[in-house]
């Protein structure tokens, strides 16, 4: 099987071109579309003007866009040109019932879906060596692993269609205590005048190590927050929590409604296309 990749951001440039690194791209395409075409430039491939243009000529389809609405935009654009047989794949972090709607448009036309979230960051994109998981039908999921096999190091079948978001739902309410935890401690070190690198350094090798203070905590130390993981997509994605979570229970996520707080506060400061440590910035402010 041979992709065509939808959506060529942070994350998805980096699929296409671990796709190429394998043998397995066929086509890009993007909405703006210069990116297509150096995209396509590079890995010698097809960069096509409209998706459905892309969705003629492939078998398999990764989507990766920011939102809900934008998958399902995507997926209404592919279903007349799609033959039956292919699979689709939606990498973007979106809510369940979003993927249960892009399953039902496209069974339609007999094409499958599979919800396959991913997480590692951008460098996690980069390297191929993604955490996907995937929900859907299993079988059609062993029918495109080979070629998935090029953008994740892990790849683990949940269970029927939206769990996969739902487990990405988990990662994301994860990565917001962790971003707390980890801005919120350096902040304090920085306010103690520690030297911050050593403290970094060190903390990072004993049991409060963890990937973001390892991959983010220097960076957010010299006040650098170049996307990375935007701050405004975090937010999307914490809301989509919130949704799912009031659908069955009154109690609310503490973590998930301080962080939407927080992170509100920073874009209407104008700092939503940040990475998600910009959340140093506010706690630094709080400790002064
Ligand atoms: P990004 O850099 O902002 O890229 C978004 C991509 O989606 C761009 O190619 C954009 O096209 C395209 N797009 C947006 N709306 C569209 C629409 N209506 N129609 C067609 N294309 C559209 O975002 P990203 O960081 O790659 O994230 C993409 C998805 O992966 C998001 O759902 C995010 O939550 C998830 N994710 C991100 C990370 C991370 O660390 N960055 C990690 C895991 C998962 P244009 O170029 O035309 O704007």
């Amino acid at each position: 099987m041979k992709a065509g990749v939808i959506g060529l951001g942070a994350m998805g440039a980096h699929m296409a071109r671990n796709f190429a690194k394998h043998n397995k791209l066929q086509a890009v395409y993007n909405r703006t579309a210069s990116k297509a075409q150096t995209l396509a430039d590079a890995c010698n491939v097809t960069a096509c003007e409209t998706a459905a243009e892309l969705a003629s000529q492939c078998d398999l389809i990764v989507i990766c866009v920011s939102r809900d609405k934008d998958v399902l935009e995507m997926v209404n654009a592919i279903k007349s040109a799609i033959a039956a047989g292919t699979i689709v794949i939606d990498t973007s972090t979106v809510s369940a019932d979003t993927a249960k709607q892009a399953k039902s448009i496209l069974s339609e036309v007999n094409v499958s879906f599979l919800d396959c979230p991913v997480s590692g960051g951008v460098e996690g994109a980069k390297n191929g060596t993604l955490a996907m998981m995937v929900g859907g039908d299993e079988t059609e999921l062993e029918r495109a692993r080979a070629a998935l096999n090029s953008i994740a190091g892990n790849i683990v079948y949940i269970g029927p269609c939206g769990s996969g978001q739902a487990t990405k739902a988990v990662n994301q309410i994860m990565a917001a205590g962790i971003n707390q935890a980890v801005t919120e401690a350096l902040a304090f070190g920085k306010a103690m005048k520690l030297p911050m690198d050593k403290v970094v350094d060190i903390v990072s090798t004993g049991a409060a190590g963890n990937w973001f203070l390892s991959h983010r905590g220097k960076t957010m130390l010299a006040d650098k927050y170049e996307p990375g993981f935007k701050l405004a997509l975090h937010h999307k994605d914490l809301s989509i929590c919130r949704e799912m979570i009031n659908g069955l229970t009154e109690n609310n996520l503490p973590t998930v409604e301080m962080t939407l707080i927080h992170y509100q506060r920073l874009m209407d400061q104008g700092y939503g296309d940040e990475d998600i440590s910009a959340l140093f910035r506010l706690k630094q402010t709080i400790l002064e």
